[in-house]
């Protein structure tokens, strides 16, 4: 069992991609096959290496590693070409002249008429002494692949069942290789190279996206005529917008590096996308590891109709996802931006608490870093904050608590000392503890609302800065 991605470097890795590429990663993990890559970069213009870099990237933050090395379209071009020729040998394929002018003429007298463009099939039967006209008006040629209106393409799809297209209904003659001097033979096509790419890789499944279901059509005429076996197919629905259309770079983010910049982590990432499209088994709940679906993911509970993109569910599963997360494991998904930040990760027990303070609040990793913010800096006093220590008995509150830490210093480590000292100071200088707490929470935080207050004044004070913090607001 082998199946394979073949995205096109021409874009970064879109969500609808990486989820085909989820599909096949699962179904080959469940059956125990083999993933593979191949990159189309048959279009020399659009094509580009970082494209590549990024989509290959993308895979392996989401966790889909392939077996063997990726294949590169480009460089099996020889064989395209040769597979071309004999298809025009055979007299399957023959050398289209028509030229630019003439077709979208036909085209135009089409739509007077109601009718679908269509090629017309004009050159398929020409004479040699046609043909040698049109090749000494210095004409250029595409090579069209012919196919019988009368034909009936069938296959089972293993999403959709029973397929059945009509030849007639596949737009007349097909362009294999794109317009090149009369004897040459331009580019090869896409339908073309993937049949003899998939062919060669000895892809057993095609899973793609529903948008390729005429492309199938097309490409299982191809197997036949070039004497190949035939692969099973799989189309899946597509990922739409919250509009019902499909979804696009419109629709804001659609690239899986982008939702990582934003912070979204790969596995809670790779959790969305196997929902979007597939049902889980009764009793599974929805928040799973990739292991876990690739141990009971199948094609039959992938859905025909699309799948919306639904950013609550995303934002839901994240911070799920995040909240499970051992504090040591999201410490270190977090440690790349602190340290970009410009702050110092060595000690890593307090780093580890301060995770276990924060981690329950985060729904993107991004929040790490703005939550962590200030027990690094000294926060300036917020709108709100400034109002607290405006209000009576505020400063008071802070200075009483001074003094009581000079007598009876905390090392932030026993949260009962804490509480401890609250209740003296409170006592003591005849002060509510209510103000006493919004007063040190200002005065740690610079804000009314915010994590638990003794773990927070805890971290800061096992790093000195608590006293400091008070402080300040003198
Ligand atoms: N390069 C094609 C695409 O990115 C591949 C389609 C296929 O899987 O055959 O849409």
């Amino acid at each position: 069992m082998r199946v394979r991605l073949a995205p096109s470097p021409t874009g970064k890795l879109h969500i609808g991609t990486a989820r085909t590429a989820l599909f096949n990663w699962l179904f080959a993990c469940q059956k125990g096959g083999k993933f593979l890559i191949r990159i189309e970069d048959t279009d020399k213009e659009r094509s580009k290496t970082e494209f590549t870099e990024n989509i290959l990237e993308g895979l392996h933050w989401l966790g889909l590693n392939w077996d063997e090395e990726p294949v590169i379209q480009s460089k099996r071009i020889e064989d395209h070409r040769k597979a071309i020729r004999s298809l025009l040998d055979r007299g399957l394929a023959y050398r289209c002249y028509a030229t630019e002018a003439e077709l979208e003429l036909m085209r135009e007298n089409q739509k007077k008429h109601g009718m679908a463009p269509r090629y017309d099939n004009r050159h398929r039967d020409l004479t040699a002494k046609q043909q040698l006209t049109f090749k000494e008006e210095g004409r250029t040629s595409v090579v069209r692949f012919r196919i019988n209106d009368e034909t009936t393409v069938n296959w089972n799809d293993l999403v959709r069942g029973p397929m059945r297209w009509e030849g007639v209904d596949l737009g007349g003659d097909m362009v294999i290789s794109r317009r090149a001097p009369a004897e040459e033979i331009g580019d090869p096509l896409y339908n073309l190279v993937v049949v003899l790419d998939d062919s060669n890789m000895e892809i057993t499944h095609v899973i793609r996206g529903e948008d390729h279901i005429a492309n199938t059509a097309k490409q299982i005429l191809l197997y036949k005529a070039l004497d190949l076996p035939i692969p099973k197919f799989a189309h899946t629905p597509l990922i739409l917008n919250p509009e019902g259309k499909k979804l696009s770079k419109r629709d804001g983010v659609t690239s899986i590096s982008e939702f990582k910049d934003m912070g979204y982590i790969s596995e809670a990432m790779a959790n969305y996308m196997t929902l979007l499209g597939w049902s889980v088994p009764s009793g599974m709940e929805e928040r799973f590891t990739l292991q876990e679906a690739g141990k009971v993911f199948n094609l039959d509970r992938v859905n025909k109709a699309g799948a919306k993109f639904d950013w609550d569910k995303l934002n839901w599963l994240n911070s799920q996802v995040i909240h499970h997360l051992p504090s040591e494991t999201l410490l270190q998904r977090l440690e790349p931006l602190w340290i970009n930040q410009g702050w110092s990760t060595a000690n890593k027990e307090w780093c580890i608490d301060l995770i276990k303070l924060i981690g329950p609040s985060m729904t993107l990793l991004n929040d790490g870093v703005d939550q962590a913010k200030p027990f690094f800096n000294t926060p300036l006093l917020e709108e709100d904050g400034r109002k607290q220590l405006e209000l009576d008995g505020s400063i008071k509150a802070i200075e009483s608590l001074l003094n009581q830490l000079e007598k009876t210093p905390w090392d932030g480590k026993q949260s009962d000392s804490a509480k401890e000292i609250l209740t003296i100071t409170s006592k003591s200088a005849d002060i509510k503890k209510g103000l006493l707490m919004k007063s040190l929470r200002v005065a740690l935080l610079g804000r009314m609302n915010g994590p638990d207050l003794i773990t927070s004044w805890g971290l800061l004070a096992r790093i000195g800065q608590d006293r400091l913090r008070l402080r300040r607001c003198l």
